[in-house]
């Protein structure tokens, strides 16, 4: 895995070459696009707009509404897709390990759309290779997996099914998906979506692959594997070697990823990217207006947000990500050392950096007291804590101590706690 760390002077200027081979509507006649030209008494230039990068895009407002690494798209703004096409090769090709240029994509609105997208481009496959009805067709997933998929399935009227996963290793129970799938086939059902996880959200767990498809393959002939890497996308492929979640395994036919979690990138950065010959099944023929036609959920989409993911990308560089990543796991590894100490019961993924308490070890009032979150508000099982760029070590040892007083006082007086 490598892409270049590029000085803060290299990255603004890329950034401003590319602005310039976009359309101008400063200098240009332009009749007839309906691309939004910020309203100017609100958002007019400023000086300091000519050191920043990225709120220069976002007042220059390119669309990026398309799909680039499959046509063209709209030439009015090729410049911006361009780096819009290079974060996709990254997250593809470097992080994901994808074969040079064998992929589609674009950077969606959020992980919500990648998820969506990724059930509508199978969805349609199989109706139109197999005249197959959406009551065919179910999306399997582990009681983990991110809510996303439910809207999905609702969306596009295909059946979700959530299978059980086993308690304290949160790993999917096999028997649970057998006796599922027997149920869905027995049912009508001859079409598959397997949904994986590459780090849930509430545990930062990841689904093996193998044990899923090996239990699929004696029940189904026809499926295809989206893996949700919405949270663990900037943090797994760099903390583990396990490669079966990622492109190099041919079973994986598309991922996503999501810029605004461990990327840091302004919200709206979601990352849709599948293999060749798929991101067809979505598209719009009717779209006839837009230059080189749409394939996404979303339509018009601001390319600034491309923008911010490529520029937190070459700031970093690989290696500074990776570094930036291996600081987050110490941080994480020092807190679990010491819930092992106390002999707290949590669950974590070790190529992770979300801990998750079992409620009967910490008092609620302490997981309020640092935010920490739950599984389920109306009765939490679970409180989890996530070691972000923001987290230090100081507050994590705050938290401990706290911690530690707490079960002591609970120790000396049972009633108390
Ligand atoms: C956050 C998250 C999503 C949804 O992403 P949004 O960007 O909020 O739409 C999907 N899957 C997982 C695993 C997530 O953590």
């Amino acid at each position: 895995m490598h892409w270049p760390k590029l000085s803060p002077e290299t990255l603004r200027q890329t950034v401003f070459d590319a602005l310039d081979k976009n359309l101008n509507y400063s200098s240009e006649s332009i009749l007839g696009l309906p691309g939004t030209f910020l309203d100017r008494k609100q958002f007019h230039d400023s000086d300091f707009l000519k050191e920043a990068a990225f709120l220069s895009v976002l007042v220059n407002n390119p669309n990026h509404i398309g799909c680039h690494t499959y046509t063209e798209g709209e030439n009015y703004f090729s410049g911006t897709q361009k780096l819009e096409i290079d974060v996709l090769r990254i997250c593809a090709e470097e992080i994901f390990g994808a074969e040079k240029s064998g992929y589609d994509g674009y950077v969606a609105p959020g992980g919500t759309e990648a998820n969506i997208q990724a059930q509508w481009v199978y969805r349609n496959y199989f109706a139109k290779n197999h005249n197959a009805k959406p009551s065919e067709i179910a999306v399997i997933f582990s009681e983990d997996a991110h809510y996303s998929v439910y809207k999905g399935a609702n969306l596009l009227g295909i059946t979700p099914v959530s299978v059980k996963v086993n308690f304290d290793d949160r790993k999917i129970l096999l028997e649970d998906l057998e006796q599922k799938l027997k149920e869905l086939y027995d049912n009508g059902i001859r079409y598959l979506i397997i949904h994986l996880s590459m780090g849930t959200t509430m545990f930062g767990s990841a689904d093996n692959s193998k044990a899923v498809l090996d239990v699929v393959k004696k029940h189904f002939t026809h499926y295809f594997v989206h893996v949700d890497a919405a949270f663990g996308g900037f943090i797994y492929p760099f903390s583990s070697d396990k490669r079966d979640l990622t492109f190099e395994n041919p079973e994986i036919s598309s991922v996503t990823i999501d810029g605004h979690k461990m990327l840091q990138s302004p919200y709206g950065t979601g990352v849709f990217l599948c293999r060749k010959g798929l991101i067809e099944y979505t598209q719009t023929e009717e779209a006839s207006y837009v230059y080189g036609s749409d394939f996404t959920l979303c339509g018009s989409r601001s390319g600034a947000n491309a923008i911010a993911m490529w520029m937190i990308l070459m700031i970093h560089g690989s290696e500074g990500w990776s570094k930036l990543i291996q600081g987050l796991l110490d941080i994480t590894n020092h807190l679990c050392n010491d819930l092992d100490e106390m002999g707290v019961k949590y669950y974590r993924n070790p190529s992770m950096n979300i801990v998750t308490i079992v409620s009967e070890d910490i008092s609620e009032n302490l997981a309020k007291k640092y935010h920490l979150v739950a599984d389920n508000y109306q009765d939490p099982k679970w409180w989890k804590i996530v070691t972000m760029a923001h987290v230090n070590q100081e507050m994590i040892d705050n938290f401990l101590s706290d911690l530690k007083n707490e079960r002591q006082s609970k120790i000396v007086n049972p009633e108390l706690v």
